[in-house]
């Protein structure tokens, strides 16, 4: 790689994945990291935490997603992964009408409890199979317009729109937020990347006690 091109800092953005059980979380996470589906995947119970790093507005950042997986179940342990989390991924699937009124419940409980997410995003996945579609984009579209959400619909199957998206909540993230100096996490010697929303100043998580 060229030295001079390549970013000095590196910041971390982490991102929680919710929604419905199988609406495809994981699957999304998968793509986007991995480049690969799998048309059974199966997560084990608990939490999986993946990471990518993307180059945004000259920046490097390290997304730390962490997926929820079978925790839907487990409804009062999900505040706990809300904690410290910039973003946050909404998923629903759209040829499940109920996954998406649960979504919508989801976008609420983010707003109310979550107070460190800057971002968040709603993703209408399995775009690839529009013959049993039940959720209207513009339905899912004017809920996002109104709830201040980053919208698309996503295939996790055939990679549509994922990219797009992380990059788009990179984006968001960077424009809601003030990029900050890293700062060295004295146990982890890791740089952190903290988010400010508007108006409401944060000290930098790795200097909180
Ligand atoms: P999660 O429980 O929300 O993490 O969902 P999973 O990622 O485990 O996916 C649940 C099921 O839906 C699996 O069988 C996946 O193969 C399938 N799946 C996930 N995403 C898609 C998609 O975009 N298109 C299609 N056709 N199937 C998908």
């Amino acid at each position: 790689m060229d030295k001079e091109r390549e970013p000095e800092e590196l910041y971390r953005c982490k991102l929680v994945m919710v929604g419905e059980q199988a609406v495809g979380k994981s699957s999304i996470v998968l793509q986007f990291v991995k480049n690969s589906f799998e048309e059974n995947y199966k997560c084990t119970i608990g939490a999986s935490f993946l990471s990518k790093r993307v180059s945004i507005e000259g920046k490097l950042l390290q997304f730390d997603i962490w997926d929820t997986a079978g925790l839907e179940r487990f409804h009062s342990l999900i505040p706990m992964y809300y904690r410290g989390a910039h973003a946050a991924l909404v998923v629903y699937d759209i040829t499940n009408q109920e996954s998406f009124l649960r979504a919508k419940t989801w976008v609420t409980e983010i707003k109310d409890k979550a107070d460190s997410v800057v971002v968040t995003a709603l993703a209408g996945n399995k775009s690839d199979r529009p013959t049993y579609r039940s959720v209207s984009y513009d339905n899912a579209g004017t809920f996002a317009k109104d709830s201040g959400l980053i919208f698309t619909e996503t295939s996790a199957k055939t990679g549509e729109n994922i990219n797009k998206l992380f990059v788009a909540i990179a984006k968001e993230c960077a424009k809601k937020t003030a990029w900050q100096e890293p700062c060295s996490d004295r146990a982890t010697n890791r740089l952190q990347f903290t988010a400010q929303r508007q108006g409401l100043t944060q000290k930098k998580p790795c200097c909180q006690s």
